[in-house]
């Protein structure tokens, strides 16, 4: 799907979008396709942190065009305290590759953090407070619905968990597989993660920001590549604003 998402427009398009609704560029690192940016709104403590991510896998467009349209859209309201990464892969969303130019697969590196990307990118979320939510959004080439990870070090909430999958219903059905990337699923769609990696050394982003950053709790979203491209950000949209609120 990713004839559909041009690399060259979508950070300036975020850019626009970012700043017409008063969020702070930063740079953290250049790359050979462009800057890896961080927004910000403002760092008011007495708002509740939520940090969003997108973009590390650079074949999974749906996640980066659904936060560009919440962005446009004025969803991010400041109720909260907001952290962005809408594009973490910049190589990759150049090439339409998961890995970066230098075949390295971002999500796999926040342990040993020896990729320019990673290394920025873990200093710049050392830097930020600690999010209350973490919300991570990805793309999967073999499932045929929409499943989540939650990890959660807080209250065991399942009504949120349902209240996501109902709320991407209306585009996408959840994943029919008991058991996914050899997890075992805890209902249709539903996840349940423990906050340790899969891989000793193999960190993905999700576990940094859980053991580092301690936050207590994180949802990675996961379409399927298969299906069109405007439901699979539909549902990311959904799922976000449903996080946000529950
Ligand atoms: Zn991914």
């Amino acid at each position: 799907m990713s004839d559909t998402f041009h690399w060259p427009e979508f950070l300036p398009a975020f850019r626009r979008a970012a700043a017409a609704r008063g969020f702070e560029e930063e740079l953290l690192v250049e790359t050979a396709e462009g800057p890896l940016c961080a927004y910000t709104s403002d760092d008011n403590q007495s708002k509740r942190p939520i940090y969003l991510s997108s973009g590390i896998h650079g074949d999974e467009p749906a996640g980066p065009l659904a936060l560009l349209q919440l962005m446009k859209e004025g969803f991010f309201t400041p109720v909260s305290s907001w952290a962005i990464c809408p594009a973490l892969n910049p190589t990759g969303l150049a090439a339409g590759t998961r890995d970066t130019a230098e075949g390295m697969d971002l999500n796999r590196d926040y342990h040993l953090r020896k990729t320019p990307e990673v290394k920025a990118h873990a200093a710049w979320l050392e830097r930020q407070q600690p999010p209350e939510l973490f919300l991570s959004l990805h793309e999967d080439y073999e499932s045929t619905g929409f499943y989540f990870y939650e990890i959660n070090q807080c209250d065991d909430r399942p009504e949120r968990a349902k209240a996501i999958l109902k709320a991407v219903g209306a585009w996408l059905p959840p994943e029919p597989e008991r058991v996914i990337d050899d997890h075992e699923v805890r209902e249709p769609g539903w996840i349940f993660h423990a906050a340790e990696p899969d891989l000793p050394h193999g960190w993905p982003e999700a576990i940094f920001v859980a053991k580092q950053k301690k936050c207590i709790l994180s949802y990675t979203f996961e379409t399927p590549s298969q299906m069109a491209l405007e439901d699979r950000v539909a549902a990311h949209c959904a799922a976000v604003k449903t996080a946000v609120e529950a």
